[in-house]
């Protein structure tokens, strides 16, 4: 599988989500930045998705730049344009 890293490793500091490419083809970012919107149907990827979102902000704190989130109700916002911040959250 090799170890190719997200688009914007120096924020989320992780690898390319390879359950994604197996299943959705390729994919150059990990599961927080990606882009796929099947992401946003689907279950087993949205639990992924908070686990690793937590882990993230446990070990680099509040910083969302480029993430992508599924639009859920668990969730405040729904997607993030770039460069926001979550103190500089813009709902859309
Ligand atoms: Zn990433």
């Amino acid at each position: 599988m090799g170890d190719k890293k997200c688009k914007y490793h120096h924020i989320c500091g992780l690898d390319v989500a390879y359950t994604l490419m197996d299943e959705y083809q390729a994919e150059d970012s990990c599961i927080l930045h990606s882009e796929n919107p099947r992401k946003l149907q689907n279950n087993e990827y949205y639990k992924e998705f908070t686990k690793t979102l937590e882990e993230h902000r446990k070990e680099k704190g509040d910083d969302f730049r480029h993430m992508v989130f599924p639009g859920d109700a668990n969730f405040s916002f729904a997607r993030f344009t770039k460069a926001v911040y979550f103190n500089g959250v813009r709902f859309t």
